[in-house]
């Protein structure tokens, strides 16, 4: 089989692949693999929100000015019952590196896949599965788009949740929970002017709702996975109806819908960084495949561009391009963002003390397993 020879493969163009070949490519020859665009298994995104803290990093990228004109929304006020059940208002105006947006998520990543593809990176579309070896110092993928094999002494993860690379390569990602979202998107309403984004509580997990910028507007709520009402729950209005009883939500709310519950894995999950550090030289996993957040953060797009920053660093950092050394500087940042976020998530789920005994609150908070 002939092959060809790249500085690095980076197999996923999400947020996290991408911004990392937009940082590389102007210097490397980067070959970048995605999934084919109408995979059966690409689920509709959710429509995330992004902090204004990540305007640094996509201006490093490349391409701010086409984001700021692509149609993402600022952020208004974020009301929440969660503490109690008096309603807190936060404005994201205060935040003093701005608002932040809400996503048109096929348009950012889009965009992304585009800057990434105008700083010098080559992108294929993969259909099938990946072949990933190891041999010669190199490191081999064989995907059934590409003819020849794809060789470079830099391999990176950033195929989202999935860690597709790293279970090739026989490194385990813990699940560190079994969250589990349910949602859905109901039709624009010209009605439906509320720019708020509305959390509260329940006894057996979290909702969340909030217009996206199509005009559609996300009820999404959050589960374990063994949870018996699951089930129950995947039906329309069924969902709609236990949403309805929380006042902050009824008042934003429709009484009816056909829209289709979507079901997604939504945990903290995290690579073994002992097994990564093992792992021969130059293989980095970026985004959800190194540390996958719960949505209560609304961080993980910016860990993906953040992690994709970090990684661009220890591989410039290194004169071979993947030194070990630079490699570990790398876990060890990812290590210290795990321990701050596993810290500041436990508070988070201990502050609704009136459902500190239920299950879903009591596993997160440590007092059940
Ligand atoms: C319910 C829910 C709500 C969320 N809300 C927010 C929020 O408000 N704010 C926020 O910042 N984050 C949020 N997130 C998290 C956010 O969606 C992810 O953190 C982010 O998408 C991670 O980016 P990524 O590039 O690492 O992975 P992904 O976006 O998952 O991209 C992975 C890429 O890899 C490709 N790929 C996968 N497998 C293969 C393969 N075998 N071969 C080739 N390519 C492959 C995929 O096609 C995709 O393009 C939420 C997540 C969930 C589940």
């Amino acid at each position: 089989m002939s092959h060809c020879d790249w500085d690095a493969i980076i197999v996923g163009a999400g947020p996290a692949g991408s911004a990392l070949a937009c940082r590389l490519g102007p210097q490397r020859r980067v070959l970048l693999l995605d999934r084919a665009p109408r995979s059966p298994l690409a689920l509709p995104r959710i429509g995330e929100s992004l902090p204004g803290a990540a305007a640094v990093l996509l201006q490093r990228c490349g391409g701010f000015e086409r984001f700021l004109v692509a149609g993402h929304v600022e952020r208004a006020a974020t009301v929440s019952q969660w503490e109690s059940s008096e309603p807190v208002w936060f404005d994201h105006l205060r935040d003093p590196n701005g608002p932040g947006w809400h996503l048109d998520r096929t348009r950012f990543d889009a965009d992304l896949r585009a800057a990434a593809v105008a700083a010098g990176s080559t992108l294929i579309d993969v259909v099938g599965p990946l072949r990933v070896l190891r041999g010669a110092g190199s490191w081999r993928v064989e995907c059934d788009a590409a003819v020849s094999e794809q060789r470079a002494p830099l391999l990176i993860d950033a195929t989202g949740r999935n860690a597709v690379v790293a279970r090739k390569l026989g490194i385990a990602r813990r699940a560190e929970d079994r969250l589990t979202c349910l949602y859905l998107h109901l039709p624009a309403d010209p009605g439906d002017e509320d720019q708020c984004t509305r959390v509260c509580v329940d006894r057996n997990g979290w909702w969340y709702s909030v217009r996206v910028p199509t005009g559609q507007r996300v009820l999404a709520f959050h589960l374990d996975a063994d949870d018996a009402e699951l089930r129950a729950l995947r039906v329309p209005s069924h969902l709609l109806a236990k949403a309805r009883r929380l006042p902050l939500l009824a008042d934003v709310l429709p009484v009816a819908t056909d829209e289709a519950v979507q079901v997604r894995p939504a945990g903290s999950a995290v690579l073994d960084r002992q097994a990564v550090a093992r792992s021969a030289p130059g293989f980095f996993a970026v985004g959800d495949a190194g540390l996958a957040f719960d949505p209560i953060a609304s961080q993980g797009i910016f860990h993906a561009l953040a992690s994709a920053e970090s990684a661009a660093n220890a591989i410039e950092r290194s004169d071979d391009g993947g030194a070990l050394d630079s490699r570990d500087a790398f876990l060890e940042e990812m290590d210290s963002v795990h321990v701050h976020y596993r810290d500041r998530l436990r508070l988070t789920y201990a502050a609704p003390a009136q459902y500190r005994e239920w299950p879903f609150w009591a596993r997160r908070i440590g007092n059940s397993s």
